[in-house]
Order: structure tokens, then sequence, then C-alpha cells
């Protein structure tokens, strides 16, 4: 579903990506570790067309973008509309209801029918135990909770692709477990996801593939048991022994 080569962005002539390849099956998950710094971020960010990459061809589904070679509005639309980002701060519009948070991209950018779009959004409230909170604000909630609306507005826009950009590390630790959970289950549905992620566990236990970035290049890509169990890589075993 999804075919990375060479993927590269500077910063004002720093790079940060010097040449990122990566692939995923439809239905896999894939989790993206790596230091700060690393180019994680920066990934998800060019796959979903928020950044302009400098260099590289993406596969997603059935577009082909040359993100080297000046792609058309059109090209970098069809990336957008293939895949649906979920980010670490939640980025949920702070004036609009949870219900209004949710059915604004199928409504003004898909444009599809206002009586469908409602119910299917109030259905995907309902599988994360928020429909009661249809019209609450977003301050009005706790982080986790801002965070499922988040991850129900992605679903709503019916994507090949979901982005999850460190969805758990501006939480409290105790309301981590309920996204993961959630995550969890939409990677038993079926969903393709790419996870930037410091959540060991959640990778070792959903993550079909695990990539370790640093520097800016993918240094090893694998199964979680080699990656995270006998990784082979220098860099990777260091990064690994910090955080145990
Ligand atoms: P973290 O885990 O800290 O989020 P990351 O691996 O996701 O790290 P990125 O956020 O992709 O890393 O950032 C990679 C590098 O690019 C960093 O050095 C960062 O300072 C730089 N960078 C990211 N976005 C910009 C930007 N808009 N302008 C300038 N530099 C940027």
């Amino acid at each position: 579903l999804l075919r990375v080569r060479g993927l590269q962005k500077a910063f004002d002539g720093t790079p940060v990506l010097r040449s990122v390849d990566l692939e995923l099956r439809s239905g896999q998950v894939l989790a993206l570790i790596g230091p700060s710094g690393s180019g994680k971020t920066t990934v998800l960010r060019c796959l979903n067309a928020l950044e302009r990459a400098d260099g590289g061809v993406v596969d997603l589904d059935d577009v082909r973008v040359d993100l080297g070679a000046d792609p058309t509005r059109a090209q970098l639309d069809a990336l957008r509309d293939r895949s649906a980002m979920v980010f670490q701060h939640f980025h949920l519009f702070p004036h609009r209801t949870v219900l209004q948070n949710v059915t604004e991209g199928p409504l003004v950018v898909q444009r599809r029918p206002a009586a469908e779009v409602r119910a299917e959004a109030l259905e995907l409230l309902r599988r994360v135990g928020l429909d009661g909170r249809a019209d609450a604000y977003p301050h009005e909630m706790s982080g986790g909770q801002q965070q499922r609306v988040a991850i129900v507005r992605a679903l709503a826009l019916r994507p090949q692709l979901l982005l999850f950009d460190e969805p758990t590390s501006a939480l409290d630790p105790e309301l981590v477990g309920d996204v993961l959970a959630l995550m969890s289950e939409l990677a038993r549905e079926g969903w393709t996801m790419v996870v930037v992620t410091h959540e060991l566990t959640f990778a070792r236990d959903v993550a079909d593939q695990v990539a370790f970035m640093d520097g800016g290049l993918v240094v090893e890509h694998g199964v979680p048991a080699d990656v995270l169990g006998r990784p082979r890589q220098p860099r990777t075993q260091q990064f690994l022994r910090r955080l145990l």
C-alpha cells in the first residue's frame, strides 16, 4: 500500500531526511522509533503533504508522486486524501464541538452528504465511548478524550493510511492506556497505520514492522522481534539500551 523511496528534506540547508525508504503492506502497522530529532515527525508530515519534501518517490495506494519533480497540487491533494494524521497535541478546532470537529473534513473537503456524515460520526464516537460528548467542546474534555476524538476525526475521512505522531506523549500517564487500546483495536480491524512512538511495548505487541531512524535515515527495519529483540545495528542497540 505504501512505498517510500529516497525521501529527502532539508530545513534551511540542514538535511533532516537524507534518504528514507519505507514499505508497508495493506493492513499492517509500522512503528517508527528513534531518538529526538531523527526525522520521524518530518516523515509523517511529508507523507501527508503537510511538508514539501525535496526529493523521493511515494507510492500510496494507486498514486505515485515524485516529490523531487515539482509535484502538482492535484498530486499532493491525492496523497493528502489517502492519509489522515493524528497529532501529538490533538489539534482539534477549539471553537467547534466534538461532532463538528469530526464532520468538518467529510462535509467541507469531501463534500459527502450531511446526514450520512453525521450518522457515521456519531457511530464512530459511540465506538470510542464518547457519543454522549458530541456537543462538548475540546477544552471540556480530558487529553485522552480529545485524542480519541482526533482519532475518530481521522477515521471519518475514510483514509487508506493512518499516520500517528506520538499520539500518547502529551497525555497524563493514566490516560495513555485508553488511547493505545483504541489504536490496538484499529490495528486488529485491519487499518494500515504508521505510528511514531516512544511506546516500545506498543511497538512490540501491535506493530508488524518496526523502523528505527537516526540522523535522517532508516537505520534498521524489520519485524519487532528482530529490531527490538535482536537489533543488528550498534545505533539501534544503543538507543534501546538507553530506554530500558
Ligand atoms: P521528536 O521525537 O523530538 O519529535 P523527530 O524524530 O520527530 O523528533 P523531527 O521533528 O522530524 O524529529 O525533526 C527533525 C529535525 O528537523 C530536528 O532537528 C528539527 O529541529 C528539525 N525541524 C523540524 N521541523 C522544522 C522546521 N519547520 N524548520 C526547521 N527545522 C525543523
